[in-house]
């Protein structure tokens, strides 16, 4: 078997066909791209990371929007990827439509949820089953990756996983009330004018058409940082925040603009949509090939046939409380679950997973958790 180290080296930014490589450390692991589409033919991202055991659970890991797999194998701190590894588990990382490590990722056609959760995930799902000859598989899931598992689970798409870890949001989304507002009026404004919202000040320049976007990003900030102030105090423009500033290591935060990319604002009536639910619901009410999907997941939580770990910061400025409105709902609706809420105290939302003492802090949640069921 052949050891190949993916190295911390920038990619040259020229427009390719290929997914941006990780930017991984990853001693003595192999790291296996596969070449992998979606179910409508969609390109997008799989990779299966392994020390050689074959007899130990696969975990598959979701991003959030706009992140990558990047997320899970940062090499400044350790990583999610690393700690599997060492449990004996063999992590695999989907690249969702979503991920900024994807070549089309500001230029690819349009898309809902509906599509990462009937497209995505299924066929990642399909596949890593087909290469585990029995083995269980588990998911660990963030923000809207979490999001579209959830449909997907609720479609029965995927069935018999050994369990789902969901960070931040699952199937009762409650965005920031400070975000649904300005996804309201700004978004309206802002999608008139601009397709995504861009996160990385030094591609923009001061003088730009996102000038003022920045510089609304910037009220009240305590950190001269402009991409930090458009993730930490706006969220993309949005009015929520995506961490707790101080959990960052200075190298994660130096490059945040690698681990997201920007956000696209015809997203924005989908999210609009689910957060005013309160539940994950499908977009595409009329188009048949979106039947397979529930027209609303939480009314169809009945078909989750695997625990759950429901967990999120105590300091969530994206979805607040969702996970704990979630475990109360499933558990009054669905007592026959097995769900569970675990909240990490001082944590916000993407610093669960790259925070500087997310190891600590908040892995051994989801090592425990799995632990139990392998
Ligand atoms: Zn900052």
């Amino acid at each position: 078997m052949t050891t190949r180290r993916t190295t911390t080296r920038r990619p040259t930014p020229r427009r390719t066909a290929t997914l941006r490589p990780l930017y991984a450390r990853l001693d003595g692991a192999t790291v296996e791209e596969i070449p992998f589409h979606a179910g409508d033919g969609t390109r997008i991202g799989l990779t299966r990371v392994s020390r050689g055991h074959q007899d130990r659970p696969a975990v598959l890991l979701l991003h959030g929007h706009t992140a990558s797999s990047d997320m899970f194998v940062q090499p400044e701190t350790r990583n999610l990827v690393e700690a599997l590894l060492d449990e004996g588990y063999e992590p695999w990382l989907l690249d969702w439509r979503g991920s900024c490590r994807l070549p089309y990722n500001e230029t690819g056609r349009r898309y809902t949820y509906d599509d990462v959760a009937l497209y995505d995930i299924p066929a990642a799902v399909s596949y890593i089953r087909q290469r585990l000859d029995g083995r269980p598989l588990f998911a660990v899931a963030h923000c809207i990756g979490a999001l579209s598992l959830s449909m997907s689970m609720t479609a029965g798409l995927v069935p018999g996983l050994a369990g789902v870890v969901a960070q931040g949001v699952f199937l009762t989304p409650k965005l920031a009330g400070r975000t649904s507002l300005k996804m309201t009026v700004a978004g309206e404004l802002f999608r008139s004018r601009f397709d995504h919202i861009p996160v990385d000040f030094r591609k923009v320049g001061f003088r730009s058409r996102y000038t003022a976007l920045f510089a609304l990003a910037s009220r009240g900030a305590d950190c001269p940082d402009p991409t930090c102030q458009i993730l930490c105090n706006s969220a993309w423009g949005v009015g929520a925040s995506l961490y707790v500033h101080d959990n960052l290591s200075d190298a994660t935060h130096d490059r945040l603009a690698e681990l997201l990319g920007p956000a696209p604002l015809w997203i924005l009536p989908h999210l609009r949509r689910v957060s005013l639910a309160r539940s994950v619901v499908r977009w595409n009410q009329d188009d048949h090939r979106y039947r397979a999907l529930p027209e609303n997941a939480l009314d169809a939580a009945g078909r989750i046939d695997c625990p759950v770990l429901l967990i999120s910061g105590s300091e969530n400025g994206m979805w607040l409380d969702s996970q704990k409105l979630c475990h109360e709902v499933l558990a009054s609706r669905q007592p026959q679950l097995d769900v569970r809420y675990a909240e990490i105290p001082g944590y916000g939302h993407f610093d669960a997973f790259v925070g500087r003492g997310a190891a600590l802090d908040v892995f051994g949640h989801i090592l425990e958790f799995l632990g139990e069921r392998v």
